[in-house]
């Protein structure tokens, strides 16, 4: 986990129509550990906004938001649905803020 500290604005509701960067995965790994493709952030529009993500360890509500999103990467676009919002770590799968992300 980064130490980046996270956004002032990270627990406020996001917004259907409002552009967020959405982490991607990344192409498997190869034998020697490399990938063709690195994780990366990516362009994304909020499509619909679900709840609060759940803890999975306390189960109690976080300030972070599961959403829906359009993605847009440079060479096409998909849709992913209830997409957890990550701003301390920016695991692939997740999405934040753009704020304060310098991608
Ligand atoms: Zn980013």
């Amino acid at each position: 986990m980064s130490s980046q500290p996270v956004p002032p604005d990270a627990g406020l509701r996001p917004r259907v129509g409002q552009t967020v960067h959405y982490v991607s995965h990344g192409t498997p790994l190869r034998s020697d550990g490399s990938q063709a493709y690195t994780s990366r952030c990516r362009a994304a529009v909020i499509t619909s906004v679900h709840k609060r993500a759940v803890d999975p360890m306390t189960l109690d509500e976080t300030a972070m938001w599961v959403v829906d999103l359009c993605v847009l990467n440079p060479t096409g676009q998909f849709f992913n649905q209830h997409v957890v919002q990550m701003e301390r770590a920016h695991d692939g799968g997740t999405w934040h803020v753009r704020n304060f992300c310098d991608a």
